[in-house]
């Protein structure tokens, strides 16, 4: 038996029933990487060690007869810009090349106490900024479906991990598609929770108001496992809520599907469309109503979210500044100013400095109100546009990316081509929503992603509407 190929529960049956041990799970996993990432370039980093010895400490608990949690033993791979105490957190930038975290963000603190298996820290577009996993500092992550391809981003080492067994499940974040983008691109599913509801203590800041951090996985019953478990209020985010959530079971008849009709636009790959509308019509089959809805200020979308999330970045990353962490450049530096920029120049990528300078642009006196103030007024706008619909139908569907994975190159060049690819996926971010990329079929023999988006806190809803398609095994 394949141990890698297993998914959380059958690790965990396995385990209790002392099948194989955790020792076995991690090591299995650990030749996956050493077989893999050479190419897929999935992990950044590898921590062998700590992982053995954590599933040593496992193995122990279940010889003694110990109730074990679910996720105990089970290997996992972090996106590197969640810290680890100890451990390396770059971020993928040049900037952090040599950061070691001093503290473990509460996620982790959270998945330790489960008992998880830590493989290692994956790579990255940098701070989390793109759609391709290509502004990484340290390398380009290739799809596991295609190597020619993108794996989507910027989680992109997470998905690629996942979706080439070498690892469980993963954390990604999620500003702007992070995590929905990569999963619909490697076929896993990712989920990007509501605002606030999970802990962003610990995970480096990119647009704090949009960062959301969520679990990728290979089913729909795991995401909503990793989920439970490092879901919760935190006293040291302040954002961050405690709600119970509802565990009704949702049954497919009478669901009421709204699907938005400015989700549907040219430009968008027809084949892509296909696989979205079959995978509407099953739902309809089982008897689910769909309604054809309006979300009008769609097309604010991406400019609201890159007048906001820069302004944010601009802001968050003014701490990188080459005196207080990572890499700093004092030779030939006359000044402390000069400090300053060599610093940031060299120890920051193109797409990075690209969005401080916007980001401050918009923030200076005199645009602020013309670019920022509005954008806030038309966020607004867009988060009524969803409650309105919400009133309406139970879920929305739409598709994750208009596009399947595209290759290596092909947008790197052109940052607004690149920014077009998050049109499906932003405003979700923008009403704090919860949505979650399902694998619903292929296109031109790849993956595509079904987004669910439901209202405020309805994550057990969005999974049971999820695990319908995976019943069906599409
Ligand atoms: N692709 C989007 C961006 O570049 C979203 C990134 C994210 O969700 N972290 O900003």
């Amino acid at each position: 038996m394949k141990l890698s190929k297993l998914d959380i529960n059958q690790l965990h049956q396995g385990l209790v029933k002392k099948e194989f041990s955790s020792q076995e799970i991690t090591k299995d996993f650990l030749e996956q990487i050493e077989k893999k990432n050479k190419e897929i370039f999935a992990y950044l980093s590898v921590h062998k060690e700590s992982a053995l010895a954590q599933a040593e400490k496992v193995d122990a608990l279940i010889a003694e007869k110990k109730e074990i949690p679910l996720l105990a033993g089970i290997p996992t791979a972090m996106k590197d810009i969640i810290m680890i105490e100890g451990e390396k957190c770059t971020a993928a930038s040049k900037i952090l090349a040599d950061y070691t975290a001093s503290f473990d963000a509460t996620v982790i603190k959270k998945l330790k106490e489960q008992g998880a298996v830590i493989l290692g820290k994956t790579n990255m577009d940098e701070f989390a900024m793109g759609s391709s996993t290509e502004n990484s500092a340290f390398g380009i992550t290739r799809n596991p479906c295609d190597t020619e391809r993108v794996p989507g981003g910027s989680s992109g080492g997470s998905a690629a991990a996942v979706a080439a067994d070498m690892c469980v499940y993963s954390l990604g974040s999620d500003t702007g598609g992070s995590i929905r983008l990569p999963a619909s691109f490697c076929g896993t599913v990712g989920l990007k929770p509501t605002y606030g509801r999970i802990s962003r203590y610990g995970l480096m800041a990119f647009a704090s108001s949009l960062d959301q951090i969520g679990p990728l996985t290979k089913t729909v019953a795991d995401a909503k496992i990793v989920y439970d478990a490092i879901k919760g209020k935190d006293p040291l985010d302040s954002t961050s809520v405690e709600v119970k959530d509802e565990d009704k079971k949702i049954s497919v008849k009478g669901l009421k599907i709204g699907v938005p009709k400015e989700y549907f636009v040219k430009g968008m790959d027809p084949e892509v469309e296909k696989v979205i509308r079959e995978t509407i019509k099953k739902y309809e089959q089982e008897g689910a109503i769909i309604e054809e809805i309006s979300l009008p200020s769609t097309s604010y979308a991406l400019p609201v979210y890159y007048i906001i999330a820069t302004s944010e970045a601009s802001s968050n990353l003014a701490r990188y500044d080459g005196i207080k962490y990572g890499f700093s450049k004092t030779k030939d530096s006359k000044s402390l100013l000069d400090v300053y920029l060599q610093s940031r120049e060299e120890g920051m990528g193109e797409e990075v400095r690209r969005r401080i300078m916007l980001g401050t642009y918009v923030l200076s006196a005199g645009y602020y109100d013309a670019y920022y103030i509005k954008a806030q007024k038309l966020r607004n706008i867009i988060k009524r546009d969803f409650a309105q619909a919400f009133e309406k139908v139970d879920v929305i569907f739409t598709p994750v990316s208009p596009t399947v994975a595209f290759k290596i190159g092909d947008k790197i060049a052109d940052p607004l081509s690149m920014y077009l690819g998050d049109i499906y996926t932003i405003s979700v971010n923008l009403a704090g929503l919860p949505a979650m990329s399902t694998p619903c079929g292929k296109a031109h023999n790849l993956p595509v992603g079904l987004q669910i988006i439901g209202p405020e806190f309805s994550e057990n809803k969005i999974f049971s509407v999820g695990q319908i398609l995976e019943n069906y095994g599409h």
